[in-house]
């Protein structure tokens, strides 16, 4: 795949606007490169993953096997899915996330820790020398890769499933494009206090959403302007997708991330299609 990383960050329309008001206390960073992990630290590590956690859980409720989480983040849900028992191993792409997600490993009590492996890598093609009872992706992580990518990331997890072993998504339901507003704004508070917006701009015609996030205050210094491009893509395409790259899907759950009880995601559950012997 091409590496956005590598590429660096994507200045997106608004992030000009802001970083050319900041002069040289702007800087632009992608959100899970290093410059942004300060950022991404204090919006997202520590947010609550124990709804969706629940969620997994519940398709799994004898033993999962090993496990094995994609683009596993900071570990949001890694280390809740570590106490509730489970082995895992944890992959993911960004060399700054997974040092940071070692370090925050590091200081977990070892029971946990022992039950933890990571592994830098591209979850639209890897391979482990292991199989898994499960694999597991958190919701807003399939976003990060094309068609082209998808395909890659059916046939690794296949090629990494236990006979009868399950892969699991949370995926977002998101509303079909042409519904959603073209931009957006929120202010989100962060866990040191620090306050941030969160701009979002949809292109629908590239099927992507801009995200653009940076202090409230505009005289911070310096004024950190990270930027992310997600690709849209609803449930319905992802389950025809599965469908093609020979699995079944065994469920679609709605449930509610938040306590605020809206349902705003949706597990899917999804079985290597056995090939019958008529099939061959
Ligand atoms: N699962 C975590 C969570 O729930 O907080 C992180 C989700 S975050 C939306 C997406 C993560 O995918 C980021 O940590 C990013 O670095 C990672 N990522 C992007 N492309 C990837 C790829 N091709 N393979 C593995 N990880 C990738």
């Amino acid at each position: 795949m091409t590496d956005h990383f590598e590429r660096g960050p994507a200045r997106t329309a608004h992030a000009g606007v802001l970083l050319a008001s900041a002069g040289d206390r702007g800087v632009l960073c992608d959100f899970y490169d290093e410059d942004g992990s300060d950022t991404y630290r204090d919006l997202i590590q520590d947010s609550d993953g124990t709804l969706e956690t629940r969620e997994f859980a519940a398709r799994v409720p004898g033993d999962p096997g090993p496990v094995l989480e994609l683009a596993a983040g900071m570990g949001r849900l890694t280390f809740p899915f570590l106490e509730l028992g489970w082995d895992m191993t944890a992959l993911e792409l960004s060399a700054t996330v997974v040092a940071a997600f070692r370090k925050r490993l590091a200081e977990t009590p070892p029971d946990l820790r022992e039950r933890c492996t990571v592994v830098q890598g591209d979850m639209s093609a890897f391979a482990l020398d292991k199989r898994f009872g499960t694999a597991v992706i958190s919701s807003g992580s399939i976003n990060e890769l094309d068609e082209a990518d998808r395909k890659g990331l059916y046939a690794s997890v296949r090629e990494h499933l236990e006979p009868g072993g399950k892969f699991l998504l949370s995926l977002e339901l998101t509303k079909p494009v042409e519904a959603e507003p073209t931009e957006r704004q929120q202010e989100l508070p962060g866990r040191s206090g620090t306050r941030y917006v969160l701009h979002v701009k949809i292109l629908p015609s590239e099927e992507l959403q801009e995200i653009t996030i940076y202090p409230a205050d505009e005289a911070a210094d310096p004024f950190v302007v990270c930027t992310h491009r997600r690709r849209l893509v609803t449930v319905d395409r992802i389950v025809q997708e599965l469908g093609r790259a020979g699995f079944d899907v065994t469920a679609q759950a709605p449930f509610a991330s938040t306590s605020a009880g809206r349902e705003d995601m949706v597990l899917v559950e999804a079985v290597v299609r056995e090939v019958t012997a008529a099939a061959k």
